[in-house]
């Protein structure tokens, strides 16, 4: 799994680093999202997977599935 985000795309809404928060963080400025791992272990899978589908601004890319 590789992970990609759009900081240009983000609303800073924070879904993200409430579902996966070992994967997703935010800007103490801003909020907008800052990514920690992406390259996740297969544990945070669905997490990140998860986070991907609620982002309100679809900022986040999940490619790959190891
Ligand atoms: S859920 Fe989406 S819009 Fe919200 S902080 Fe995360 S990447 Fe940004």
């Amino acid at each position: 799994m590789k992970i990609t985000v759009d900081e240009d795309t983000c609303c800073g809404a924070g879904q993200c680093a409430l579902i996966a928060p070992d994967v997703f963080d935010q800007r103490d400025e801003d909020g907008i999202v800052v990514l920690l791992d992406a390259q996740p272990p297969s544990e945070q899978h669905a997490l990140a997977d998860e986070a991907a589908s609620v982002c309100p601004a679809s900022a986040i890319r999940v490619s790959g599935s190891a």
